[in-house]
């Protein structure tokens, strides 16, 4: 366990690829790569462009702002701390930045009151010295 209460089983192992992404994270922003080929976005970070292949990408600070493409509920989970978390909100988001698409739990959204098209905005949840997780709650 570390100092945040986060179990050190939930920490992922950095891979330089994603470095930049968890570093603006722990500052607070969401680092997500571009690809000037073709003009579209991507989220996870990768070493060549989902949608059109080229290996040249850049990185860019985004809104953090996105909305909710489509949602699952967990209602069953053993392990902690999601077993004291049940029932909760994974949703996958698209950002306002075309292209990308974000996986993310949703703690402060309710089951009941996930809509999908919800305007949503990121914020960060530090889990290391190395890592802060990014979660997404309504934009309001
Ligand atoms: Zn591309």
């Amino acid at each position: 366990m570390s100092d945040t209460g986060v179990p050190s089983y939930l920490i992922p192992r950095v891979s330089p690829e994603a470095a930049e992404f968890f570093a603006g994270a722990l500052r607070g922003e969401l680092r997500i790569q571009r690809c000037p080929n073709c003009g579209l976005h991507h989220h996870y970070p990768r070493l060549a462009c989902p949608h059109c292949g080229s290996e040249r990408l850049e990185w860019i600070t985004a809104t953090g702002l996105g909305s909710l493409h489509s949602f699952t509920v967990i209602r069953q989970n053993g392990i902690p701390p999601f077993k004291e978390q049940v029932p909760f909100v994974v949703g996958l988001v698209d950002l306002d930045e075309p292209g990308a698409r974000f996986i993310a739990q949703l703690p402060t959204v309710a089951p009941e009151d996930a809509v999908i098209g919800m305007r949503l905005r990121a914020t960060y949840r530090p889990a290391s010295d190395e890592v802060a997780f990014v979660d997404f709650g309504p934009d309001a």
